[in-house]
């Protein structure tokens, strides 16, 4: 059975729509990437999977339950957490608090304190700091560890890179490879196509709402990705929509 799974879901912002129709799964321990153009949908997408925003119309499904009509703190007690676009931390609150922030839906797991520091060393020393004071990698390694002490079964991750300077990105990807091997189910937003491609089980393009092009990382070019990625389709791509 699939760990989460959309079927026909459309999103939309007022008149609209930004996402249209889109049905998909991902497998217990699978990690896909959602690439896209800016404005192809892919926050509202990963929201609308949250539940931070309502579906339109559609199932959205976790675990084979329909979670389609429940609130975020609903979700992450059902084990969806999303680790937003910007990151969104309690900045007057220390790395430690933020963290146990993430705990407060005590769902049963493995994740602590110390095993987020096995991913992320660098917070070590940062257990005290106020997330204010601290550098992007750090609160967008603070930010990652708060979802996993709510240890969700799926794990959404916005743009983990934004704003970010390459070799911070590159730290963070290193501590999220971690968290691919360790089995955790992840769907991420990523602007950086080779990045994207190089961590993922599986891609999923979008454009203006709707999936164009769907397949596994290993076996799509660069080439079927950029294509999509603008618009140009063209014969034989993946599985193209
Ligand atoms: P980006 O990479 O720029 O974040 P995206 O693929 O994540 O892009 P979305 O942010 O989901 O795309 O936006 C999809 C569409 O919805 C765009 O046309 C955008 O302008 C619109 N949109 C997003 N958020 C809102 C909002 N709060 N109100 C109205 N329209 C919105």
């Amino acid at each position: 059975m699939s760990a989460l799974s959309a079927e026909n879901l459309s999103v939309r912002h007022g008149l609209l729509e930004a996402v249209r129709g889109m049905t998909f799964s991902i497998s217990k321990g699978e990690t896909l990437a959602l690439v896209g153009a800016n404005g192809a949908g892919k926050t509202t997408l990963l929201r609308a999977l949250a539940g931070a925003h309502p579906a339109a119309t559609g199932r959205i499904a976790l675990d084979g339950q329909d979670v389609t009509g429940l609130s975020v703190h609903q979700r992450v007690r059902r084990g969806i957490a999303l680790v937003p676009e910007g990151r969104r931390m309690f900045t007057s609150m220390t790395v430690a608090e933020n963290l146990k922030l993430g705990a407060m839906a005590a769902r049963p797991g493995d994740w602590s304190i110390d095993r987020v520091i096995e991913i992320f060393p660098n917070l070590k020393k940062r257990l005290d700091h106020k997330t204010g004071h601290l550098s992007g990698g750090e609160q967008q390694a603070t930010a990652i560890g708060r979802a996993l002490m709510s240890n969700p079964d799926v794990l959404l991750l916005d743009e983990v890179s934004l704003g970010l300077s390459p070799l911070v990105v590159d730290r963070v990807y290193e501590s999220l490879s971690g968290l691919i091997r360790s089995g955790t189910t992840i769907i991420l937003v990523e602007q950086d196509l080779a990045r994207a491609m190089s961590v993922a089980d599986r891609v999923i393009c979008m454009l203006e709402g709707r999936a164009v092009l769907e397949g596994s990382a290993k076996e799509l070019s660069r080439e079927q990705v950029t294509d999509a990625y603008f618009g140009l389709h063209r014969a034989n791509s993946g599985k193209a929509h």
